[in-house]
């Protein structure tokens, strides 16, 4: 039992989950990291806009609008030392008539309250010129030039990895289930693949974070309702724009935005629907009618007919209060020391802008365990880099020449869509936290998202997985129990076996 024992475990292996295992992976303190999944990055970090938010929409005084500000100031380093890509691209708030015009200034105010710098009002020729397809009845703009695009899962991933890097573990198809409480204090978890004990728990689990703190009968009133936000993703060889384009906000959220992403993609959504279900992420014919209409609205000429795929993500929408005095707001992010109960750490209602803040988020964790008396002692050989690896596709061919040399897998591209070749597929596989699945592939390389949705390169990485990981095909899965590729050899098919 003895080496089930850990100072600190961590409850979800999101983006915001993975940053707080790096940021504690500085310190001498032995770390777990539990996943559900097979792989991480498979809850709303999967599933968002991947854009890293200047910080003017969140309410002034509120925990969203300070760690998101402070959040993405720290995405430039934090991309440099873990090689995922990231791009300060700026973003418009377009005004689409006069009418709109009030709440854009409104906005522009509480990004000066928020203390975001770099932000500018644009006439509607600027916002023209620097968006031909804009909607020819905008009239002008609100510019952030803070804001970034991201790679959401390489962020998170790379992330993780540097953590495991520096000593932590990560175990995956581990779910929690319920603390050990011992004296009216958590000494560890019971999870389906047994106990583990730990001095803290940290509960990052995302749409389920209410029912971890309510194990603990911590904030009982605390309720997460899941928001459901539908995208098309459209090909780059129809649909190109130049900037990361947002309507005015409205009660409902920051709504229907158009945005290019750091794999060349335009893409368009969220829209916002309450549901009840925390695991229905299906697209509906509904909701992708309404975000084709937001999308219009902003740029007139996006044509459905070139979408390549669509998807769903679901907003952890939480009821925690905001703290700014006088302010009757109930959708802040909820990060505390349990006050009910010795051990446990909360971090919970991370909705948007959740992956803007994510490393923000981690250093105020990290404060908050200092606050409690924990003495982190910085390790002498913490080490903050982990180099990106070889993306062939983005080289120019005498650094694909080079790269051959050194390993002839780099010459056979196994996705013809996305350029992604077997030497980066085979390293993935092998790498600290290793991808056994085809999704998982498929988020650390972007193979299998382009025009043909994985149909040539699926056969191909499931012979290559199977090789690597040293099991039969039959074995492979897309993304774990009850999604395998491939059922039994046909061969093996005796007559009067057909199933109906
Ligand atoms: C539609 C949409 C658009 C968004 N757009 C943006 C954006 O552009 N910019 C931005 O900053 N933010 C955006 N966000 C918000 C952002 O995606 C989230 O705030 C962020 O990803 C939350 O990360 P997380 O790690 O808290 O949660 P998740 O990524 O959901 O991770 C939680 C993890 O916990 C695991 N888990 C749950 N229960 C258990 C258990 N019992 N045992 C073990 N593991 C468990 C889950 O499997 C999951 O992997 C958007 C969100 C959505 C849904």
């Amino acid at each position: 039992m003895q080496n089930n024992a850990y100072d600190i475990i961590i409850i979800g292996g999101g983006v915001v989950g993975s940053m707080i295992a790096r940021f504690l992976s500085r310190y001498e303190l032995k770390l777990l990291l539990i996943e559900k999944e097979t792989d991480l990055c498979m809850g709303a970090s999967s599933a968002n806009t991947a854009i890293i938010h200047a910080g003017y929409d969140p309410l002034p005084g509120s925990l969203k609008a300070k760690l998101n500000v402070r959040g993405n100031a720290m995405f430039e380093q934090l991309s440099q030392e873990l090689g995922f890509a990231f791009e300060r691209s700026g973003d418009m708030v377009v005004a689409i008539g006069e009418e709109e015009w009030p709440n854009l200034l409104a906005l522009y105010e509480m990004g000066k309250q928020n203390g975001v710098p770099d932000m500018r009002l644009f006439d509607a020729d600027e916002v023209k010129r620097r968006e031909p397809k804009i909607n020819p009845s905008a009239i002008g703009a609100l510019w952030a030039g803070t804001t970034g695009i991201v790679d959401p899962f390489q962020a998170t991933i790379a992330t993780a990895e540097n953590a495991v890097m520096n000593g932590a573990t990560v175990l995956f198809n581990t779910s929690f289930e319920d603390f050990i409480i011992e004296d009216g204090q958590i000494k560890g978890i019971k999870t389906n693949r047994g106990y583990f004990r730990a001095r803290w728990i940290i509960n990052v689990a995302g749409i389920y974070a209410d029912a971890v703190m309510h194990l603990a009968n911590s904030n009982p009133d605390f309720k997460i309702t899941p928001r459901r936000g539908e995208y098309y993703v459209f090909d780059p060889a129809d649909v190109q724009i130049n900037n990361v384009l947002f309507p005015v906000p409205s009660a409902k959220g920051k709504g229907i935005l158009v945005t290019t992403t750091v794999h060349g993609n335009t893409i368009a959504g969220p829209n916002a629907q309450i549901i009840a279900d925390k695991e229905d992420t299906a697209t509906t014919a509904e909701g992708m009618q309404e975000v084709l209409e937001g999308a219009q609205k902003l740029v007139p000429g996006i044509n459905p007919r070139f979408t390549i795929a669509t998807f769903a993500g679901l907003r952890a929408m939480g009821n925690a209060p905001c703290k700014t005095p006088g302010v009757d707001y109930h959708a802040d992010f909820l990060i505390e020391i349990a006050p009910e109960i010795h051990g446990l750490i909360n971090v919970a209602g991370i909705e948007s802008p959740g992956l803007s803040a994510s490393p923000a988020i981690a250093e105020y964790v990290v404060e908050l365990l200092k606050d409690a008396g924990e003495n982190l002692k910085e390790k002498s050989d913490f080490n903050p880099i982990r180099p990106a690896r070889p993306r062939f596709r983005t080289m120019s061919h005498a650094e694909r020449q080079a790269l051959v040399q050194t390993d002839p897998a780099y010459a056979r591209v196994i996705c013809r869509c996305e350029n992604i070749t077997e030497a980066e597929i085979v390293r993935e596989i092998h790498a600290p936290i290793p991808a056994t699945t085809y999704d998982a592939i498929k988020r650390r390389t972007w193979l299998g998202t382009g025009r043909c949705q994985g149909g040539f390169d699926m056969p191909l990485v499931t012979q290559i997985l199977a090789r690597e990981l040293g099991i039969s095909e039959l074995e492979v899965s897309k993304r774990g129990d009850g999604s395998r590729f491939l059922f039994r050899r046909s061969k093996d098919i005796q007559e009067g076996d057909h199933e109906a």
